[in-house]
């Protein structure tokens, strides 16, 4: 029987509710546990697929297509198992179920109602992780408690818990210990008022995961436990790590969280085996190679969230390189009011992201043009290779204005256009061309390098495509299309013949990327981007040199 764990927030948003549940589910799957992850999302969108990463962050793609919340792409990292559409259930979801089964006379003679068809459906969508080979399930739900939109959601837990019974299913709370400056103290008021809110709908916390700034001292704990109704031990401090996310759950092991969630859930208490992570997360701290600036040019780079698996995937890369990873940030419309040369110089590698839209499409062009003529690895993902052929059609092969016909319908050069199955798609929700397809990669190439093999698969979320038209053109120029789908009539990668590295793809591969295993084309990006550096230092070394060996003689 799978055993379920349900974990909600308290107090603010923004705790890391995400990580924490996938931290707890590395430490059980490290004691040899089966476990699978799913998020409830209490918001109306049927999924995040139709919104603006500003509002909701990245949208995570699953193997089966499905557009999710950036909270699996933690869940896939930490766990290294994939997730699938029952990973991710919205509101929007649970309702547009139920209402079309209304329509079809599902619920004849019946009134529908929030309690107790939407909580059974809600229900539902929990059950669906049950399986034979699932030992345990934990299942997220996002927001905050107290949130009005999340109240069915909590009902749904109260009932499956109550169903289930104590053995086979726990509560952990996730909530706030904020430090108070002028007091100089932490506070556990929220933290009570909180747990307040789940008791009144008959929710009690069995675990405590209380998330601070600084450490907790044993009367605060004391504290909780006694507000709360949680034992002691189970008041768990997950404190700001040092240096990496990766830390975390290495600091609740040292808490034995898992230990407790094994017991409570009647569960053998098996070996922890880390070594693995800890090694990697040292790697990662303590880098032999030094550090290296990568640009990443998007057009949503005041959040952070919004590119999310691509900065983790870098970080991926650098542990394989043995190298600290530092991002420069650059807004891709700022490289259009002030010039590639000014926001870009002095970086090792430079990578453009994924996007919509026409907004500050230029200034991708001319990043792309910077790194391809100042010899700067270069790695595009979606639009980012979708802006490389457009670069490469108008400055090299001399096509002027070439485009791309999301951005201009009526170019002289459509060297990315809409793919002949989207012609007739009118919605916009899930119809992209969405999750796993495989790729056939040509012998020789960098790509091709890269992954070792000849046939991979990987996750897609676009629209467009490249012009197969204008292939022969832009092969003929030094362009190698070095990646495409099986039978030929895709193109999924492209690379650059004389340059060091230059590769773009038109799937994501920052969503099969995990820091024990950095994907294998971030990892050749970063090693080829460290290269460059060391060259460069090297190049500046020797200049450097030979200015010091001229001045003592020209001083004297
Ligand atoms: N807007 C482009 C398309 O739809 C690229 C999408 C993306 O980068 N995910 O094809």
């Amino acid at each position: 029987m799978t055993k379920h764990i349900f974990v909600t927030g308290g107090v603010v948003s923004s705790l890391g509710k995400g990580l924490t549940a996938a931290s707890l589910a590395l430490l059980l799957q490290r004691r040899g546990y089966r476990v699978r992850m799913q998020k409830l999302d209490p918001y109306l969108n049927v999924d995040p697929g139709t919104m603006s990463p500003y509002q909701h962050g990245e949208v995570y793609v699953t193997i089966d297509g499905a557009e999710t919340d950036l909270d699996l792409g933690h869940y896939e990292r930490f766990t290294g198992t994939y997730c699938t559409r029952v990973s991710n259930y919205t509101t929007g979801r649970i309702y547009s179920d139920v209402i079309s089964r209304e329509r079809e006379g599902g619920y004849l003679g019946k009134t529908v109602q929030v309690i107790p068809h939407i909580t059974d459906e809600i229900k539902k969508a929990i059950r669906s992780l049950d399986s034979d080979d699932v030992d345990i399930a934990i299942t997220e739900i996002g927001g905050t408690a107290g949130d009005i939109e999340s109240l069915p959601f909590l009902e749904a837990i109260r009932q499956y818990r109550q169903e289930i019974g104590r053995k086979n299913g726990l509560f952990v709370h996730i909530t706030l210990v904020p430090y108070i400056k002028a007091a100089g103290e932490l506070k556990t008021k929220p933290s009570q008022q909180s747990v307040g809110i789940l008791r009144t709908i008959g929710i009690i916390p069995d675990i405590l995961i209380c998330r601070c700034e600084r450490q907790m001292k044993e009367d605060h704990k004391e504290k909780l436990a006694l507000f709360c109704n949680v034992d002691k031990n189970l008041v768990i401090e997950e404190t700001d790590v040092a240096h990496s996310i990766y830390e975390v759950p290495i600091e609740l092991a040292k808490q034995d969280v898992d230990v407790y969630v094994m017991e409570m859930l009647n569960l053998h208490v098996t070996p922890l085996e880390m070594d693995d992570w800890k090694q990697m997360v040292d790697k990662l701290i303590h880098p032999g190679n030094g550090e290296i600036e990568i640009a990443v040019v998007g057009k949503y780079i005041s959040l952070r969230d919004s590119y999310k698996s691509i900065y983790e995937s870098l970080t991926h890369g650098g542990i394989a390189s043995n190298v600290k990873v530092n991002v420069r940030m650059v807004e891709s419309e700022e490289i259009e009011k002030k010039g590639a040369e000014a926001l870009l110089a002095g970086v090792s590698g430079i990578l453009v992201p994924g996007g919509f839209g026409n907004r500050g499409i230029e200034g991708k062009i001319q990043t792309i043009r910077y790194a391809r003529e100042n010899n700067v690895p270069f790695f595009g993902i979606c639009l980012g290779m979708q802006c490389s052929v457009m670069e490469f059609a108008r400055n090299v092969c001399g096509m002027k204005g070439a485009n791309s016909t999301e951005f201009n319908e009526k170019t002289a050069y459509p060297v990315i256009d809409l793919m002949e199955e989207q012609k007739n798609v009118t919605k916009k929700g899930g119809t992209m061309r969405l999750g796993t397809y495989p790729c056939r990669l040509m012998e020789g190439t960098k790509a091709q390098k890269a992954y070792g093999v000849l046939n991979i698969s990987e996750r897609h979320r676009h629209r467009f495509e490249f012009n197969n038209n204008y292939s022969k053109q832009v092969e003929e120029k030094g362009m190698i299309l070095s990646g495409v789908s099986p039978d030929g009539k895709l193109v999924e990668i492209i690379e650059l013949k004389d340059h060091p590295w230059f590769v773009a793809c038109q799937f994501h591969p920052e969503f099969q990327s995990t820091p024990l295993k950095a994907h294998p084309l971030f990892r050749d990006f970063i090693a080829a981007a460290l290269k460059c550096s060391a060259k460069g230092k090297r190049h500046k070394r020797d200049n450097d040199l030979t200015r010091n060996a001229s001045k003592p003689k020209n001083r004297k």
